[in-house]
């Protein structure tokens, strides 16, 4: 909540944009961000923070995941936290908009300890929230360091109990998560180094016999099997042991245990079994013994209520979070059954009327029966679609084939496409997007037109009858702003934000209008999967302008005839050169095909994902590789590094082809031994001179 309520500071979203246009002045430099006033002032906001808060230092990444804010200088213009698997999970919820713990790791970089000393390789755990612009779009997170021994020990209960007993919580390895009680004995057996806990350092396994009696276990500590509890509880299963079983200390104990698998760790309790059992031999032997031994068990449960009170408290606020994302997901399945159900109702019931078979060969009638079927069969892939989609978003699955759009054709077919709805809600259409020149922005055409439909169409559906939608765009320091404005009832301000994320309908859904709520999150992630912006101004009772921005490019030229690549007068010519595509987006192989199509002494050949692309370099010695780096597979990256090492591939030039156009992934690349870089939007006669280069030295 701390971080959060940091994270949504309009003063500190303002410094955070601040420093976010440096960042890009200066091309995501290190030293000039390390440098720059603008880092220095979030600086003297947040460390007195981060100390008032007992964190141990903070991060703050970009849209991208680079590291623009950090105290640690050599960590900023680097992608350090999400090359961390706990660091890129936290990234890739936080981008969804959700404050998120991490769990615990081990950290490389020195970091400011406890007593104000730095210290490396201790564990620390993330909390990370997102810091949106003034426009409510995504634009940094910021993250915080905390030590798992101050923090997670505590809330997860490293409690003690009787002289034996303790409580603690483990991960998915069966690594221990928080420190222990027993962590001096396990330092004198050599197991833990003198000066380590056993937070990240002990896997809870089962040497085989008691260590703390001189058991002499014949293989390491990495060949001992699970604990009986630990191997359970990774099966997601919840238990209790109370005939005993051997303790990660080889001691006989009694325990109980459970998985959380929506935190991602288990927690156990155990105690040794002799303890457990001494008091209840003792109580046998007398009416008061018995008496007494009634007192432990109601003081033992009092004690359990009462402890699994406080940890309860504790993971309250993590638990009324998951429930809202439940909740939300419950409300939008039962949205979403009576959006399915009812034009269910109409395909069924006039299936069943037709089956009845009386109005067999009267047209008419028939055609009254199909005609509800056909519409709420459509209606109803479309609700699939929707929800497809979205997911398919959600999971960050979605690419986009980024091309030349021209906008004014565009918006004349989506204008065609949606005059009927307005003609029917009785709305006018006013275009006033101006005709003089044509327009180009870079964006997928059909995402594109996907998102014009959405905001026009809800300009139609949340209008007046009689009221107007007007279309209009205008050019900004290289950004084309469309506009769609409508006379409807407005927007709330403070629903301005909350109206793009998923199954929010602010009402609509008691209104009779059509909807899944749906639409505008699509949208929203749509544009800025085209580099773009959303946004919206609003007037309740007057109106609402929603508007979106895209990068404006220059006219492409022609595209010519298409190369025919299976030309046998290439293959079999003595200078041509094999250069093999590594791609996975049909448009930009299109466009190189285009590109290389003069090329007459260059044969190209293509693979769409890296594993393919690797299997085909090794098979046909291609001249020169020209590697995507996002792949759906293995990033470009991994492909290059297996290229290298494979030994028929090792030696041939590759040029690294991406859409991430920061210098630090560029020196990044040819730190590697990328032959040369080159960014999307290809600039042509930059990329051929990179081939000709990388063939003559080929050659
Ligand atoms: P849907 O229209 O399917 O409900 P959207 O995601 O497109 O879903 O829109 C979400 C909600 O935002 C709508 O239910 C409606 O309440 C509100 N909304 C969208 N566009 C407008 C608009 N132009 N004017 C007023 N309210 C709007």
């Amino acid at each position: 909540m701390d971080v959060s309520t940091i994270a949504s500071d309009k003063k500190f979203q303002n410094k955070i944009q601040a420093l976010i246009k440096k960042v890009n002045e200066v091309q995501g430099e290190a030293s000039s961000i390390v440098g720059s006033a603008e880092l220095k002032v979030i600086h003297e906001h947040l460390e007195p923070l981060s100390k008032s808060l007992s964190f141990n230092g903070f991060s703050i990444l970009n849209d991208e995941g680079l590291e623009i804010g950090s105290p640690l200088d050599g960590v900023v213009g680097t992608r350090w936290l999400v090359s961390i698997s706990e660091g890129e999970r936290l990234f890739d919820l936080v981008r969804l908009g959700n404050t998120v713990i991490s769990l615990p790791f081990k950290n490389e970089l020195a970091l400011l300890d406890q007593d104000g000393v730095l210290r490396e390789n201790k564990p620390i755990l993330l909390v990370g929230s997102p810091i949106y612009d003034s426009q409510g779009k995504f634009a940094a997170v910021l993250a915080f360091f905390l030590s798992p021994e101050a923090v997670f020990t505590e809330i997860f209960g490293i409690s003690q109990f009787g002289k034996s007993g303790e409580t603690y919580a483990f991960d998915v390895s069966g690594n221990r998560l928080t420190k222990g009680r027993f962590d001096e004995s396990l330092r004198q057996l050599g197991i833990l180094e003198p000066s380590a806990t056993s937070s990240l350092n002990v896997e809870i396994r089962d040497p085989g016999g008691n260590l703390l009696e001189g058991f002499q276990p014949s293989h390491k500590p990495d060949k001992w099997p699970f604990t009986r509890m630990v191997k359970s509880a990774l099966q997601q299963q919840s238990g209790f042991d109370i005939e005993g079983y051997r303790s990660y200390r080889g001691v006989k104990v009694i325990g109980v245990w459970s998985w959380l698998s929506e935190f991602r760790f288990g927690v156990a309790s155990e105690i040794d079994y002799e303890e457990a059992y001494s008091l209840l031999f003792e109580v046998k032997k007398s009416f008061y013994g018995v008496f007494g031994f009634l007192v432990f068990a109601a003081c033992g449960v009092i004690w359990l209520t009462w402890r699994q009170g406080q940890i309860n408290s504790s993971l309250v606020e993590a638990t009324e979070m998951a429930e809202k994302a439940s909740l939300a997901k419950t409300e939008f399945l039962s949205r979403m059954s009576h959006e399915l159900r009812t034009p269910m109702n109409a395909i069924l019931g006039f299936a069943q009327l037709l089956q009845m078979g009386p109005v067999y060969g009267k047209f008419q009638e028939v055609k009254n029966m199909v005609d509800p079927i056909l519409k709420a069969g459509n209606h109803l892939l479309e609700l699939i679609d929707e929800v497809l989609e979205l997911s398919t978003i959600e999971e960050g699955k979605l690419r986009a084939s980024i091309e030349p759009v021209e906008i004014f054709e565009l918006k004349n077919d989506v204008l065609d496409l949606v005059k009927p709805m307005a003609e029917k809600e009785s709305v006018v259409l006013i275009d006033q997007c101006p005709v003089e020149r044509r327009i180009f922005v870079m964006a997928d055409r059909l995402k594109l037109k996907q998102v014009l439909v959405n905001l026009i169409t809800n300009a139609i559906k949340y209008n007046r009858v009689g009221g107007s939608v007007t279309l209009a765009y205008k050019i900004e320091s290289h950004k084309l702003i469309f506009l769609v404005e409508d006379s409807g009832p407005g927007i709330k301000e403070e629903n301005k934000n909350i109206i793009f994320k998923p199954f929010e309908r602010l009402g609509g859904e008691d209104s009779g209008i059509e909807g899944t709520g749906i639409g505008l999150s699509i949208s929203k992630k749509l544009i800025e999967l085209m580099n773009g912006a959303i946004g919206l101004t609003s007037e309740i009772g007057k109106g609402s302008c929603f508007y979106f921005s895209l990068p404006v490019t220059d006219e492409p030229s022609v595209l010519k005839e298409k190369i025919d690549r299976n030309s046998s007068s290439l293959e079999t010519s003595q200078n041509v050169m094999t250069v093999l595509y590594i791609e996975d987006n049909p448009a930009n192989l299109e466009l190189v095909e285009q590109i290389l199509r003069g090329k007459e002494n260059i044969r190209l050949i293509s693979a769409i994902d890296g594993g393919l692309g690797i299997e085909m370099a090794r098979e046909q010695s291609p001249n020169l590789i020209l590697l995507d780096i996002n792949l759906p597979d293995l990033s470009g990256i991994s492909v290059f590094k297996k290229l290298r090492s494979i030994e028929n591939t090792s030696n041939i030039p590759v040029i690294a082809v991406s859409a991430d156009a920061m210098e630090s992934d560029k020196k990044m690349a040819m730190g590697l031994g990328f032959c040369s870089y080159i960014t999307k939007p290809i600039d042509v006669p930059d990329f051929l001179k990179s081939i000709d280069d990388a063939l003559s030295k080929a050659n």
